[in-house]
C-alpha cells in the first residue's frame, strides 16, 4: 500500500517538473524570438547609420573626428562619459530613495530637481 501512495506522489512530482519544464522552454523560445527580432533590427539601423554616416561625409565632408567630438559630446551631457545616452539612476538628495529619470519630482518625498536633474529647487 505504501508503495502504490509512493508512486502516485512521485508520478505526481514528475508531472509538476514536466510542466514547468514545458513553461521553461516556451518562455526560452519567446525570448529566443525577440532577440532574433532586436537583432535584425539592429543590423538595419546600422545599416542605415553607416548609409547615414557615408551620406554626411560625401556630401557635407564631415570628419570622423567631429562625429566622435560629438558623440563625446552628447555622452557627458548626463555628467558621466559611459558610452550611454541614459543617465546613471541617482538618489534623492532629501530622502536618499531612487529617483525615477522620466520625473523631475521625488515620488516619495516630493523633492523637486531642476532642469539638469541634479540640482534642488524647492519643496
Ligand atoms: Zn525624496
Amino acid at each position: 500500500m505504501l508503495d502504490i501512495l509512493y508512486d502516485i506522489h512521485q508520478n505526481s512530482k514528475i508531472g509538476e517538473a514536466d510542466a514547468k519544464a514545458s513553461a521553461g522552454l516556451r518562455q526560452a523560445e519567446r525570448t529566443g524570438e525577440r532577440v532574433a527580432d532586436l537583432e535584425e533590427r539592429l543590423d538595419k539601423m546600422a545599416l542605415l547609420n553607416l548609409a547615414l554616416w557615408g551620406l554626411l561625409q560625401e556630401k557635407l565632408g564631415v570628419t570622423d573626428e567631429e562625429l566622435m567630438r560629438r558623440v563625446e559630446e552628447l555622452d557627458l551631457r548626463d555628467g558621466q562619459l559611459d558610452g550611454r545616452i541614459a543617465r546613471a539612476p541617482i538618489d534623492c538628495p532629501d530622502c536618499h530613495r531612487p529617483l525615477h529619470q522620466r520625473h523631475r519630482r521625488c515620488l516619495y518625498c516630493g523633492f523637486e530637481l531642476r532642469q539638469n536633474g541634479f540640482e534642488a529647487v524647492t519643496r
